[in-house]
């Protein structure tokens, strides 16, 4: 059984742009994707069917085999259990502190406090976001951004997270730290989904690759099958 798929999925926005044509894919549990494709290729645009936000004009998205029809109970149990980070992290944060930023998720499922502090303080030390907790977020660095909008995700332990470009503004020793970290998730049980621009980039990291072009899918496979074929 696939954890989420999306079926024959069409998307256009208000001003008739068509960002998603005719798209299929399957997600596995507990596996590492990558999205690859050029910038406006439809990869957040596709992330963002995921968690709801977006509803396809035409086709599915399935979580565990069921169709997700979009009532209030069937989407509270989708954002519950699927994240997705956003590519700019100052579209995610608003709160006046990390530590408040980071509460907002599990806030709103309305967990108990113990239970909320021990998760945000685990997120933050997972993060390396611990010694800026009390700070507002918009003096933080981008890279320090980026990761306290991933502990924001990680605090309600989704089951499946999607990284809207990850490691995009990060440098390169930044990257490496950011992919172990996001091995780490993946090797607590989360299945990932990560986009990026650049297959050298995912293809030591990735299980399985989805190439798109035009809102469409142009191939799939494994790293060393879409690397041949690049
Ligand atoms: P990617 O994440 O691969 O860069 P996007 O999903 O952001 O791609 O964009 C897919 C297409 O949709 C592009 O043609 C882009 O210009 C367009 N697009 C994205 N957001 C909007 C929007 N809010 N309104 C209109 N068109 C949009
Ligand atoms: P900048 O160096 O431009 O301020 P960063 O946010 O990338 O940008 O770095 C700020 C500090 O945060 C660094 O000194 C480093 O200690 C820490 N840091 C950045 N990225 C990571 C990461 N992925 N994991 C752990 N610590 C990090």
């Amino acid at each position: 059984e696939y954890i989420l798929e999306a079926e024959n999925l069409e998307f256009s926005y208000m001003d008739g742009t068509t960002a998603i044509r005719n798209l299929s894919l399957k997600l596995e549990k507990g596996k590492k994707y990558a999205v690859v494709g050029n910038n406006g290729a439809g990869k957040s645009t596709l992330f963002l069917h995921f968690n709801g936000v977006h509803r396809p004009a035409k086709g599915n998205i399935k979580y565990k085999g069921e169709v997700v029809n979009y009532s209030h109970k069937r989407l509270k149990e989708l954002r519950k259990n699927v994240g997705v980070v956003f590519q700019d992290p100052d579209n995610q944060l608003f709160s006046a502190s990390v530590y408040q930023d980071i509460s907002f998720g599990p806030v709103n499922l309305g967990w108990p406090e113990e239970k909320i502090r021990a998760k945000v303080e685990q997120a933050l030390k997972r993060t390396g976001t611990w010694d800026f907790k009390d700070k507002p977020t918009h003096f933080l660095s981008h890279g320090q951004k980026k990761r306290v909008a991933i502990a924001g995700i990680l605090a309600m332990e989704p089951e499946v997270i999607f990284l809207d470009e990850p490691t995009a503004g990060l440098d390169p020793f930044y990257c490496t730290e950011m992919m172990q970290l996001l091995d780490d998730f993946n090797q607590m049980g989360a299945t990932l989904i990560l986009s990026s621009h650049d297959l050298n980039e995912v293809y030591a990291w990735a299980d399985y690759i989805f190439v798109m072009n035009s809102g469409e899918i142009i191939a799939e496979g494994l790293p060393e099958e879409i690397f041949r074929n690049a």
